[in-house]
């Protein structure tokens, strides 16, 4: 009889049948092994959570009052004598791969990632295991990112210059990750650094974990829009082309998102500035990250994953598509699927947004 995978893929979730738990379910289940806070991979309704320990604030503000066991990278928790350890992913603050072993057998399960160094999360750092499951949002080579830094010059510069003119500078990035990667690389020289409140209960519950962020303002209804304008305020991408947004006019908007790479993008956003940032590995980031973990064979859950898997396949790899309920953190879901609506800034989509805690 042929031998039960070590992790397998069912309705669920990645199942673990000798740990008897599940990695990032997307059903309830009585044990859970969670990657990170995102609302694709954290949901709510399992008895058990377990995470990393930068993960524990954000995920007590998303779900409530859960049951979580935090742990540091690279300790281990042995659940019916499987051994669970998590390694740096470098997607997100507290963002996890998930390393699964028994009787000498490796699994490891990426959650999302990236290997670039954003100076918040703690860096991706790639494990050695037989079998790798792996996300692949941006997998198309014409996926290429640039260094963030050449990107946060883009931003610092947008923002200095609009505050020279008067005009009132959005950025939009959703509120676990984007929002504290764009925070922590801003020139604070330039102004005081605004947030919705989206944006800043998300700052709190990480600032309650002990991570140091710069310093932020809260917008509310008593903030003088005057001064407002000469900062800068972060946003998530559920209030853009709100009354929320639209009472700082005028005002350059810029979004952003590693979509911003497709042309087209930053219009249907109707944003006047799309910058080309990701916390998912873009192309060369992905294949490298695979051939790192000197894998027997690789799984790949979200993402191009048919173009991806084809390719891996054609350089050597053992790759195989997977279908999960993973979903894509970075999405323009406010795009109205409609044609592009005039350039400029003050016309807007939808702003069906994602939500409160839903992948932003
Ligand atoms: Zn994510
Ligand atoms: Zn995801």
């Amino acid at each position: 009889m042929a031998k039960k995978p070590l992790l397998e893929f069912t309705d669920k979730g990645i199942y673990c049948d000798k740990g008897r738990f599940y990695i990032d379910p997307w059903k309830p289940v009585d044990d859970a092994v969670i990657t990170h806070a995102h609302a694709d991979h954290a949901y709510f309704g399992h008895k058990h959570y377990l995470a990393h320990h930068l993960s524990r604030e954000v995920l007590y503000y998303r779900l409530g009052d859960i049951q979580l066991q935090t742990v540091e990278y690279g300790e281990t928790v042995v659940k019916n004598g499987v051994s669970i350890s998590l390694f740096p992913a470098g997607h997100v603050i507290g963002s996890a791969q998930i390393r699964v072993e028994y009787q000498g057998e490796v699994w490891v399960v990426s959650g999302d990632y990236k290997t670039e160094d954003d100076g918040i999360s703690t860096p991706f750092e790639p494990v050695k295991c037989h079998h790798f499951i792996s996300e692949c949002t941006f997998g198309m080579p014409v996926y290429q990112w640039k260094p963030q830094v050449q990107i946060f010059d883009e931003v610092n510069n947008w923002w200095r210059n609009n505050a020279n003119n008067g005009v009132a500078t959005v950025i939009v990035g959703y509120s676990l990750g984007k929002a504290q990667r764009i925070l922590q690389n801003l020139d604070l020289s330039i102004g005081t650094v605004y947030t919705h409140g989206v944006i800043e209960n998300t700052n709190e519950a990480l600032r309650r974990n002990g991570v140091i962020l710069n310093p932020t303002e809260r917008i509310t209804l008593d903030t003088p829009k005057e001064e407002v304008r000469n900062g800068i305020i972060i946003a998530p991408p559920s209030s853009v082309g709100t009354p929320w947004m639209r009472k700082f006019q005028p005002y350059s908007f810029g979004y952003c998102s590693g979509w911003m790479a497709i042309r087209g993008a930053k219009r249907r956003r109707a944003a006047d500035r799309g910058f080309i940032l990701s916390d998912h590995a873009d192309w060369d980031g992905l294949v490298s990250a695979i051939d790192a973990t000197g894998c027997e064979k690789v799984y790949l859950t979200h993402g191009y994953t048919a173009t991806f898997t084809r390719y891996l396949n054609e350089i050597g790899f053992d790759a195989h598509e997977v279908h999960t309920l993973y979903g894509d953190d970075e999405a323009l879901e406010s795009v109205p699927s409609e044609e592009p609506v005039a350039d400029s800034s003050l016309s807007f989509g939808e702003g069906r947004g994602e939500g409160e805690g839903v992948n932003s």
